[in-house]
């Protein structure tokens, strides 16, 4: 089975990690079945639709690395949606309608206050010739529904297992505008069928809408695409993520200095039945994804549990993967000063300080002076290895008489400026003696 899928985010606003979720699983689907995935731009809003944001959800899906195979947006696309209208109109499945959305409001408060449930009428379907021409001479302008066939529409979900929808319980979706703009309903289908889409992988919040599109694909004389509605995300809160919010944004997470595998591990694996933990390479999302996993509840998008995760995922990360950024950072130290300090890490970032700390020059705090000049006076003679703490803190020890944290603490602080850090069996032979003697004496170094 090949998959061709598509990311259609209107490019409105920031992707956030709900958005991002939804790429993912397409991307992971598209892979797994060898298929491509489009990036589509519902940019049918011309008012809020900018390039600004276009251009962040493409650095934000490269960020990530879910490739797409091909670009379109809506916007240029509008012919694509005449014909289809023509066509619907043509087949009696696209009917001019006149009420105002104060009539329509008017109707549904009347049909909930008789205990109907609030379905459009059709009134407009019983409209003649002349009554058409009469609200149109009057400067009414129609909007355009699409007539359902009342049938049980009938889809195997993806994640949701099998749906059946009465469209008879339904209203004839707005297709059309009455200043000619589309809603979503008809773009979305005429794309999906043009670009050959195979499965449509969305949020929850879509499901409503999968009836109406099942007619549309047949109306417009095509199959339906396979369908997959995957819960949505909410905050700690239990409510719905904040866009507005920077660090839910993933151009937000990328400025903190998360990784991009830990935000796609986090996005798949929230709301699933597989424990948090990372992911090294979309490679291996692709082995572990299943929709099967999918929980129907909401999924929890925590930052805290991100960030974690974050952390988990640097501190098992080969030097490999890191030099060249190490370097961009100016932290040139090489395989052991990698490995001494990334599980003090809460992003790469923080590598800087502990090369300052290696490299100097520091301050260190000296909470014992005499300890410390004592100390410095026992350091041993160069080349320093993993034995060179035990044996030196050995020495000290038993030339001072401290023991335990009061022998430690002094020297990290000393020696770091801080209380808390890596290993000192590993740090102190990349400090190296110079440096270390004058900061057990109190000098910057
Ligand atoms: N632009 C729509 C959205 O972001 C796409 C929905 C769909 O995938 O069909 O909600």
């Amino acid at each position: 089975m090949s998959a061709t899928v598509r990311f259609a985010p209107s490019p409105t606003g920031r992707l956030h990690a709900g958005n991002i979720r939804t790429a993912l699983f397409n991307f992971l689907l598209g892979r797994k079945a060898g298929g491509s995935l489009v990036l589509r731009l519902d940019d049918t809003d011309k008012e809020r639709s900018t390039e600004e944001f276009a251009e962040s959800i493409r650095e934000d899906l490269a960020w990530l690395g879910l490739d797409w195979t091909q670009e379109v947006r809506q916007s240029d696309r509008f012919a694509l949606y005449r014909v289809a209208v023509e066509r619907l109109k043509a087949g009696g499945r696209l009917y001019p309608a006149y009420e105002t959305p104060d009539e329509l409001e008017l109707k549904r408060q009347l049909q909930l206050a008789r205990g109907r449930p609030p379905v459009y009428d059709r009134a407009a379907l019983k409209l003649t010739a002349e009554e058409k021409a009469k609200l149109e001479a009057e400067g009414r302008k129609p909007h355009w529904r699409f007539l359902l066939e009342p049938r049980d529409v009938v889809w195997d979900d993806l994640v949701r297992g099998r749906q059946h929808v009465d469209a008879a319980s339904l209203s004839d979706p707005i297709l059309v505008r009455e200043d000619g703009t589309y809603l979503y309903t008809l773009p979305s289908v005429v794309d999906d069928i043009d670009l050959g889409i195979t499965h449509v992988i969305r949020g929850e919040d879509h499901v409503a809408n999968t009836a109406p599109q099942i007619q549309l694909f047949e109306a417009l004389g095509a199959a339906p695409p396979a369908f997959g509605h995957h819960n949505l995300l909410v905050g700690p809160d239990g409510q719905a993520l904040s866009k507005r919010e920077r660090s839910n944004s993933i151009s937000g997470l990328r400025e903190e200095g998360i990784e991009p595998m830990a935000v796609a591990s986090y996005a798949a694996i929230i709301g699933t039945s597989d424990p948090v933990a990372p992911h090294a390479s979309l490679d291996a999302l692709i082995e572990a994804f299943d929709f099967g996993k999918l929980s129907r509840a909401p999924a929890r998008f925590d930052p805290h549990e991100l960030r974690l995760l974050n952390a988990r995922l640097l501190h098992a990360l080969p030097y490999e993967a890191v030099a060249a950024r190490l370097r961009a950072l100016g932290a040139s130290g090489g395989p052991a000063f990698w490995i001494t300090v990334r599980g003090n890490l809460a992003v790469l970032g923080d590598a800087r300080h502990w090369w300052r700390v290696v490299e100097g020059p520091l301050a260190p705090v000296i909470e014992e002076p005499a300890l410390c000049r004592a100390a410095a006076e026992l350091l041993p003679p160069e080349p320093w290895d993993g034995e060179t703490w035990s044996i030196w803190s050995n020495a000290v020890k038993q030339a001072t008489g401290a023991k335990g944290k009061a022998l430690f603490q002094p020297l990290r602080l000393a020696l770091t400026g801080e209380e808390h850090g890596p290993e000192l069996k590993h740090l102190v032979p990349l400090i190296g003696r110079a440096r270390a003697a004058a900061r057990l004496n109190g000098k910057i170094a």
